[in-house]
C-alpha cells in the first residue's frame, strides 16, 4: 500500500473516499465479516453521518483520504464502533493504523486551534499549506508536534525497563519523555534518565523514530550505555525499575512500538 500526504484534494469526488473520523480520541471503525476497516463516502451517506471539521490527508493507493470528527457521536449501529486507536494496534493494517495516527494528531490540532492564541479571533485555514492563520492579527499556527525522546539503557548484557504509573497493562517498558525548550535530544536523555531512575548515560546513539499520535508526540529513539549510579525510582511516574537479562525479560509493550524495536533489537529478535 502507498500512501502519499497531501493537504488539498484533487478534485472530483470519490465514493471509494477512506474517512479516518475521530470522538473524544475514539476512531470510527467499520466491522463486516470480522474485518476492521474504515468507512468509506459511500458508507457515510448510507447512514446519513455528515462529518464535522474535515481535512484533506492525501491518497492511499489512489484512495481519497480524510481526516474528520464527530463532535456529539451520532453513532449508535453494530457494524459501526468507536474504538481507542491503540486496542486496533494488531486487527486494523498497519497502514490504516498510521493513517489513522496522523489523522488523529491533525483533528486534535484542529480542535485545539479554532481560536487565535494572540486576540482570540476565529482562525482561518490556509490556502496554501497545513497551517491556520488568524486573520486578525496574523499569527499562524502549524500542527504541532511534541518531540520525545525514548531510550534502551543497557549496562553488559542487561537492559533497563521501567513500570510507568500511566501504563494501564502490566507492562515494563524503557524510558522515554518529554524534550524540553532549549534542550538537545542528548541533553534530554540524560536528564530524563537522572530524573526517572537516578542514573547516568553515556555513548548515546540513535536508533530510529516513530510518530505516537496520543495525541501529538514524534518519539524519538536512542540507545545508551549505563555510566554510573544506582537506580532509584522517581515515585511519581516511574514506580518500578531494574535490568534485565534476555532470557528473563518481563511483560513488554506491543509489536507496533518504538519502545518494542528498541528491545527487540537488545535480545537479536
Ligand atoms: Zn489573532
Amino acid at each position: 500500500m502507498q500512501f502519499i500526504p497531501d493537504f488539498k484534494p484533487a478534485s472530483g469526488e470519490q465514493a471509494s473516499a477512506l474517512w479516518f473520523i475521530f470522538n473524544k480520541g475514539k476512531l470510527l471503525i467499520k466491522i463486516k465479516n470480522d474485518i476492521i476497516t474504515v468507512p468509506n463516502t459511500s458508507d457515510l451517506s448510507e447512514n446519513n453521518l455528515t462529518p464535522d471539521r474535515f481535512q484533506y490527508l492525501g491518497t492511499l493507493d489512489g484512495h481519497a483520504c480524510y481526516a474528520a470528527e464527530f463532535v456529539d457521536s451520532p453513532l449508535d449501529a453494530n457494524d459501526y464502533k468507536f474504538k481507542d486507536l491503540r486496542s486496533i494496534f494488531g486487527l486494523m493494517e498497519e497502514d490504516l493504523i498510521w493513517i489513522a495516527g496522523r489523522a488523529n494528531q491533525l483533528v486534535d490540532w484542529s480542535r485545539t486551534h479554532q481560536y487565535c492564541g494572540a486576540c482570540g479571533h476565529l482562525t482561518e485555514e490556509k490556502t496554501d499549506e497545513r497551517a491556520k492563520i488568524c486573520p486578525q492579527c496574523g499569527v499562524v499556527n502549524y500542527p504541532r508536534l511534541s518531540p520525545a525522546v525514548i531510550v534502551a539503557v543497557v549496562k553488559g548484557k542487561q537492559i533497563l525497563l521501567a513500570r510507568n504509573k500511566r501504563f494501564k497493562l502490566p507492562f515494563y517498558s524503557v524510558l522515554a519523555g518529554f524534550v524540553e525548550p532549549g534542550e538537545t535530544l542528548e541533553e534530554c536523555v540524560q536528564r530524563e534518565i537522572l530524573e526517572e531512575v537516578g542514573i547516568t548515560v553515556k555513548n548515546i546513539r540513535y536508533f530510529g523514530s516513530q510518530p505516537w499520535p496520543f495525541p501529538n508526540s514524534l518519539m524519538i529513539a536512542f540507545v545508551a550505555d549505563y555510566a554510573d549510579g544506582e537506580i532509584s525510582c522517581d515515585g511519581s511516574e516511574i514506580i518500578e525499575a531494574a535490568w534485565f537479562s534476555k532470557d528473563k525479560l518481563p511483560q513488554i509493550p506491543p509489536k507496533i512500538s518504538i519502545a518494542r524495536q528498541l528491545i527487540d533489537e537488545f535480545t537479536g529478535r
